[in-house]
C-alpha cells in the first residue's frame, strides 16, 4: 500500500514524501480513505501508531480539495484583514471571533504542540491552511494574535479552549472536523464536563473521529453519544503491544540501592537519550539535580514548569543536549523524541495504562526500545496489575553487584492471586519469566546466567507461578472504570487551563 492509492491530495502526497514515509501505518491504512469518505471514526490505537496522520492527511486532504475549487479572491476576509479594513474607513475595528473548520483536543500541552507541529509539517504545501495550538500556560495575548489569524486548524486542551468560547474569541458554527486525541486519558484527566460542552458548541453536521487506548467503558459511551454510524478501527499488534521495547523489572531493597542501580544503568552505552519517570513533581526536580550532580545531562519535566520552561526543555531534549528527562505522567505524554532508547520507572505508576503510555515514549518510529522499572518488593502487586492490563509477562532481571537482598519469588508471589491468565495470554506473547535469551539484558548489563529468579513459560514452576497469577476477584485492577481517582473524576490536573 502507498500513500497514493489513498487518494490523497497532490500537495500533501508532497509534503508526506519531505517526511520522509514510504508507506502508511496500518491506522492510516484504514481511518485515512474512510475519513476522505466523510465516515465518523472509533479508533483504538496508541501514540506511536501514526495516528497523527490518519486523522490529519484526510483533513488536510478536504481542506486541500476545496480550496482547489475557490476562488481565492472571492473568499471572506480574514478578522485581521476586517479589522484593517474597518480602520481605513475610519471604524473602530470590532474582535470577530476564530471560526475554525477544524479542532482537535488534546489532554496535555505537549501533545497539542506535537500535534500542531506535525500538521504544519503536513500542510506545507497546502494553500492557506493554519493551525494553531490554543493552550493553558500560554499568554492570552499571545493567543487573541494567533485567534485573529482565524485558523482554519485549532488544536487545543479543553479547558483553556473554554475559556475562549466563553469570552466570544471562538465560533464553531463551521466547524467541519472534530477530533479527540487519547480520548481516554482526557477523561482520566476529568475533562468530560469541558468535553460535553465543546461537543455542544459544535454542529451536528461535524466529522467526529475519536482516538482512544481503549474504546471501553466511559470512553465507548461517550463515543457513542458523540458520533454518527462509526467506523470501528482497532489497531493491535506491536503498537499496542509495544512488542519493539524490551522490558524487564529490577527489585530494589531501598532508595539508596535504586539510585545506584539507576545510575548505573544511565551510564550503559546504549543509552542514548531517557525518560525516567516519577510519582512527584518534586522528585522529578530532586532525580534531575541529584543527576546532573552525578554528571549526567538531565533535566525535569513537570506540570509546575511555565509552559515556556518546558518548550525548552524538550527542545533541548530534541537537540540531544539533554540526556536524561525526569518527567511525571502529564508532562511526559506524547512526547515524540526518536534518540530516546531507555524508559526508566524509578517510580511504578499509578494506573496501569500510564505505563503503556511511559515505554511508548521509546521504540518510536519503527525502533528498538528498552523499559525498565525499579521496583521496591511491596510494589510486587502493581506489577501485576500492569502484566493483567498489558496481557504481557515482564521479565525480572537481576545485574551482577546490585542484587537484591530479598528474592524477588518473595515479591512477586506475595502478590499472586487465585485465578489464572486466559490461556495463551502471556505464552502468544512471546515474552515470560525469565528473559528470552536467558543471561543478558539488551542494554548491555549482563545479569548472571541461571540467577533468574523466575523460569520460562513451558517450565512447570513458570505454568504454576502463572496460574497464580490472574485477576483474582479481589484486589486486583478493574478496568477502565478505575482510572478515574474517585467517581467524580477529581484526577483531573488543573494546569492544563
Ligand atoms: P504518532 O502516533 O502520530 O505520534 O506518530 C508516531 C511517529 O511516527 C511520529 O514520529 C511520526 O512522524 C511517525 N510516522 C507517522 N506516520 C508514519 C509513516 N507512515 N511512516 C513512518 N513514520 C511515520
Amino acid at each position: 500500500m502507498t500513500f497514493e492509492t489513498l487518494g490523497l491530495h497532490t500537495s500533501i502526497l508532497r509534503a508526506i514524501a519531505d517526511s520522509g514515509y514510504t508507506e502508511p501505518t496500518s491506522v492510516q491504512v484504514q481511518a485515512v480513505p474512510a475519513a476522505i469518505a466523510g465516515r465518523d471514526l472509533l479508533v483504538s490505537s496508541q501514540t506511536g501508531s501514526g495516528k497523527t496522520a490518519a486523522f490529519m492527511l484526510p483533513a488536510l486532504h478536504k481542506f486541500a480539495s476545496a480550496a482547489d475549487s475557490i476562488d481565492v479572491s472571492a473568499a471572506d476576509k480574514t478578522p485581521n484583514q476586517e479589522r484593517q479594513s474597518a480602520r481605513s474607513r475610519g471604524e473602530r475595528p470590532r474582535f470577530q471571533a476564530a471560526k475554525p473548520k477544524m479542532l482537535v483536543l488534546t489532554p496535555t500541552r505537549e501533545l497539542a504542540l506535537q500535534v500542531t507541529t506535525a500538521t504544519e509539517k503536513y500542510s506545507a504545501y497546502s494553500r492557506k491552511i493554519k493551525a494553531v495550538s490554543i493552550l493553558g500556560g500560554m499568554p492570552y495575548p499571545k493567543q487573541m494574535q494567533l485567534l485573529s489569524r482565524n485558523p482554519e486548524i485549532l488544536v487545543a486542551t479543553p479547558g483553556r479552549l473554554i475559556d475562549h468560547m466563553e469570552s466570544g474569541k471562538i465560533d464553531f458554527s463551521e466547524l467541519e472536523i472534530l477530533v479527540l486525541d487519547e480520548a481516554d486519558r482526557m477523561l482520566d484527566m476529568g475533562f468530560i464536563d469541558d468535553i460535553e460542552k465543546i461537543v455542544a458548541a459544535t454542529p451536528e453536521t461535524r466529522q467526529t473521529m475519536l482516538f482512544s487506548a481503549t474504546l471501553d467503558g466511559v470512553v465507548g459511551n461517550m463515543a457513542r453519544r458523540i458520533t454518527k454510524d462509526p467506523m470501528i478501527i482497532q489497531i493491535a499488534g506491536s503498537a499496542t503491544k509495544h512488542e519493539n521495547i524490551t522490558q524487564k523489572v529490577h527489585f530494589v531493597d531501598d532508595l539508596s540501592h535504586k539510585n545506584r542501580m539507576l545510575d548505573h544503568l544511565l551510564r550503559d552505552a546504549s543509552v542514548d537519550q531517557a525518560v525516567v519517570f516519577t510519582a512527584t513533581k518534586r522528585d522529578a526536580d530532586t532525580i534531575a539535580d541529584r543527576l546532573n550532580i552525578a554528571g549526567f545531562a538531565a533535566a525535569a519535566l513537570h506540570g509546575d514548569m511555565h509552559q515556556g520552561a518546558r518548550n525548552r526543555t524538550l527542545d533541548a531534549l530534541r537537540r540531544g543536549q539533554v540526556r536524561v528527562l525526569v518527567a511525571t505522567d502529564v508532562a511526559a505524554r506524547g512526547i515524540d523524541v526518536p534518540a530516546i532508547t531507555h524508559v526508566f520507572n524509578y517510580d511504578l505508576p499509578k494506573f496501569p495504562e500510564d505505563y503503556v503510555h511511559r515505554i511508548g515514549r521509546t521504540g518510536r518510529a519503527g525502533r528498538n526500545g528498552v523499559a525498565i522499572s525499579l521496583v521496591n518488593h511491596a510494589e510486587g502487586i502493581n506489577v501485576k496489575r500492569i502484566e493483567r492490563f498489558t496481557k504481557q509477562l515482564i521479565p525480572v532481571d537481576v545485574i551482577e553487584g546490585f542484587e537484591p537482598k530479598k528474592s524477588a519469588v518473595a515479591s512477586r508471589s506475595t502478590a499472586r492471586k487465585p485465578g489464572g491468565w486466559k490461556p495463551g495470554d502471556a505464552r502468544s506473547s512471546g515474552t515470560g519469566y525469565g528473559n528470552s535469551n536467558g543471561n543478558s539484558n539488551s542494554n548491555g548489563n549482563s545479569s548472571k546466567p541461571g540467577q533468574r529468579t523466575f523460569s520460562k513459560p513451558n517450565s512447570p514452576s513458570a505454568s504454576s507461578g502463572s496460574r497464580s497469577e490472574g485477576s483474582g476477584s479481589g484486589g486486583g485492577y478493574k478496568g477502565s472504570n478505575s482510572r478515574f481517582g474517585d467517581a467524580n473524576g477529581n484526577r483531573r490536573s488543573f494546569g492544563d487551563r
